[in-house]
């Protein structure tokens, strides 16, 4: 007799943006002939760079002789794109070896995959996070059920971030397992600095806890003085796995490419150097065939001089839409954090009100369509997420509409 995985009853309510999806479509029904205009999904809209085209063109040409033809590669991925990851990091001084590097289709799927090659533990999110690190574990039985009264589930830490500690969370009062940190943070925009990561380190190394470190937004980071990655922190090789997407920098949501870190140095309680590299090299090689063939050489150009000074152009732009959604909320006298280095601005809502309301209030009003803050975390409550993923006029024309339309 088979049965469900009765974790996935444990899982509260939909999955956030469906939620929005939902509610905005209501909205559209019962308004018809409005125009509803979106800073909401957190997906990238312009077009690719022509040297990165080029090399996905390569990926298809390939395909199309027998000579050059290939079918599976490598499930850690194509030797030549690992090359290309590892001298990126060795620019900024960070010396990883080829095998601690495992391409994938995504930062996504890492982030939920990751968690099986720990035993049971105690997992520490930031409050508010991106829900895939809750809910993996969630499914994989780390957790306890729901609390409707405390919208947190039983059995994890959250680590709540709000304007009052800057968006960073205080280290554990207890002893936790398992930590989540992402930076640039989305929801929040919040970017670590060094000294806030070595608490983390340095925690993690004296509790054998390990750090799962989401760089997904790393590219936007234009202030030289904060950390693109968890390994310019002194001893994160022993306890950080960093996972990094293409997806964000390069326009790749639908191409999927994304890679993991795991260093052979980094160990948890009982187990050797290389054990845990070992151990998600064979949970890769056993579910995972290998990223796509076609977009395995579009990372590999996008990687090159002049890829990054083409895809920086396109960063400067979403950061270009960052400044103007910012200053139009500060222009209302509202509060709003982020969006300096990293593509989301998070605000305050006006007087504290609860951020789905908020949501249907800025619909209805300025029909605009944005993300509420509780829906990443019950430290949300109070926020209201912003993304500059678009194009200029369009986001142009939805802060015109939230300054002349929004009723303070
Ligand atoms: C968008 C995003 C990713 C990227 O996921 P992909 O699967 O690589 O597209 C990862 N982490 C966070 C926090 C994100 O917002």
């Amino acid at each position: 007799m088979a049965t469900i995985n009765k974790n996935y009853g444990l899982l509260e309510g939909g999955y956030l943006f469906p939620e929005v999806t939902r509610r905005t479509n209501m909205f559209i029904a019962e308004n018809p002939g409005v125009k509803v205009m979106r800073l909401g999904i957190g997906d990238t809209t312009e077009p690719l760079t022509p040297t990165v085209i080029e090399g996905l063109k390569t990926g298809v040409d390939n395909l199309a002789h027998k000579k050059t033809y290939t079918g599976y590669g490598n499930e850690q991925g194509n030797t030549e794109l690992i090359e290309a990851i590892v001298n990126d990091y060795r620019k900024r001084g960070i010396s990883i070896d080829p095998s601690e590097i495992f391409v994938s289709d995504g930062a996504k799927p890492d982030s939920s995959n990751i968690q099986s090659i720990f035993g049971p533990g105690t997992v520490a999110v930031q409050d508010p996070a991106y829900p895939v690190y809750v809910d993996s574990n969630v499914i994989a039985g780390r957790t306890g059920p729901f609390n409707e009264d405390t919208g947190q589930y039983e059995g994890i830490v959250y680590m709540p971030c709000t304007k009052e500690n800057d968006f960073f969370p205080k280290l554990p009062d207890g002893k936790v397992d398992i930590i989540y940190l992402c930076s640039p943070n989305n929801p929040t925009g919040a970017v670590a600095t060094k000294e806030q990561l070595k608490t983390f380190v340095d925690y993690a190394i004296a509790n054998k806890a390990g750090i799962i470190f989401d760089a997904a937004y790393e590219v936007f980071i234009s202030d030289p003085k904060l950390p693109k990655s968890i390994y310019e922190i002194p001893g994160a090789e022993k306890c950080a796995i960093e996972i990094k997407s293409f997806s964000k920098s390069e326009g790749f949501t639908g191409v999927r490419l994304g890679y993991t870190v795991l260093p052979k140095t980094f160990v948890v309680e009982n187990t050797k150097k290389g054990e845990m590299n070992a151990a998600w090299n064979r949970r890769q090689t056993t579910f995972f065939n290998g990223a796509s063939c076609l977009a395995q050489p579009g990372g590999i150009v996008a990687l090159t001089e002049d890829a990054l000074r083409e895809s920086q152009k396109t960063i400067d732009h979403y950061m270009g839409n960052a400044k103007i959604i910012k200053e139009g909320i500060e222009y209302l006298g509202l509060t709003a954090y982020g969006g300096v280095n990293a593509p989301y601005v998070w605000m305050e809502t006006p007087d504290n009100m609860d951020s789905w309301d908020f949501f249907e209030k800025l619909l209805n009003e300025a029909h605009v369509v944005g993300t509420p803050g509780s829906g990443f975390g019950p430290s949300g409550k109070g926020y209201f997420r912003l993304s500059a993923f678009g194009d200029r006029e369009d986001i142009i024309e939805a802060v015109d509409s939230i300054v002349n339309n929004l009723k303070l």
